[in-house]
């Protein structure tokens, strides 16, 4: 098999394309997402889709909206901004509408919303977090028409690509959906992410990797990668407390995700490659919980394996 060079453009030490390093090759700056609350619901879970949501989420929210009413837009950016100008840890900023499914209002109340975000000192962009069944055609005009001015990703969590898990997990959608909904978004100035878990009940290392080749011959650029928490409060957490479920060691997530990456394209963005927060109903795997080890031991893998991003990835 001949093997990919290691690709000189992301301009880092790192053996694949973390977003840092895509930040700086772009506006030649830092760029911090900041997480927003909206007070968005999902369509998993009020009852337009199904009812319980997905088996691993817990249905909160954000520590902000827990703590009571949500601050508006502008003054949540406002809040983050400060915090990451203050410390010197970012100069530009996206809105990053995260909690629950961000495309899940009447257009006019996605306008103002994103409009609010934008209004703010040194936002460059937005990420909209929603799912690929949640993105009706006028929706996507709009994002795209923010795209064509600014810097805008939407991020979909799709977590498998084997209908059997979806429907295990409780998504509410099947992976053709997710696949059309891509192609729909693609082909213009919007960027996508997609999230994907490692570690699903049921599934093998092989069938991980099948997903992560389908993504990999998608127009998508970039990715989340987390390994499968199991949560207080979550149908997922019941199922482990009650000794239903074994979750991934370590060292099987660090292969997988070194196996992933090895088979993404070079340009694609690795945006995470944990898990992390949840630390008030965080039950297992406790390894999860040291997310720099984790970090640590995959670029150790990758070293001893002397394997970068790309390495093995085949244009279609
Ligand atoms: S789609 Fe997202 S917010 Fe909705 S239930 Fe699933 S994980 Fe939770």
């Amino acid at each position: 098999m001949t093997l990919v060079g290691k690709p000189t453009f992301w301009n880092n030490r790192k053996r694949y394309y973390d977003l840092k390093s895509y930040w700086i090759n772009r506006f030649d700056c830092r760029v911090y997402k900041l997480p927003i609350d909206a007070g968005f619901t999902c369509p998993n879970r009020d009852g337009r889709v199904a009812t319980g949501g997905c088996t691993y989420c817990d249905g909160q929210g954000s520590a902000l909206r827990q703590a009571g009413a949500l601050p508006s837009v502008g003054e949540q950016v406002r809040r983050g901004t400060a915090f990451y100008r203050e410390r010197g840890k970012a100069q530009k900023f996206i809105a990053y509408f995260q909690t629950f499914t961000n495309t899940y209002a009447p257009l006019e109340t996605l306008r103002v919303l994103y409009d609010e975000a934008l209004a703010e000192e040194d936002v460059i962009g937005l990420s909209i977090g929603t799912r690929p069944d949640c993105l009706p055609d006028k929706t996507l005009a709009l994002i795209r028409s923010y795209a064509e001015r600014h810097h805008v990703w939407l991020e979909f969590g799709i977590q498998s690509l084997h209908d059997r898990t979806l429907q295990s997990i409780n998504r509410g959608h099947n992976a053709a959906t997710f696949c059309e909904a891509v192609q729909r978004a693609s082909g213009g100035p919007i960027l996508i992410c997609v999230h994907i878990i490692v570690g699903l009940p049921g599934e093998s290392r092989e069938e991980i990797l099948e997903t992560a080749r389908e993504i990999a011959g998608l127009p998508v650029q970039g990715i989340k990668i987390h390994s499968l928490l199991a949560l207080r409060g979550t149908a997922l957490g019941e199922r482990y407390a009650k000794g239903e479920i074994a979750l991934m060691t370590r060292e099987a997530y660090v292969e997988t995700v070194c196996d992933i990456l090895e088979i993404l394209p070079p340009e694609m963005v690795i945006q995470r490659l944990t898990a992390d927060g949840y630390r008030d109903i965080f039950l297992a795997p406790a390894w999860a919980e040291n997310k720099l080890a984790v970090l640590n031991a995959i670029d150790r893998e990758l070293s001893r394996r002397d394997a970068w991003q790309g390495m093995k990835w085949r244009k279609a």
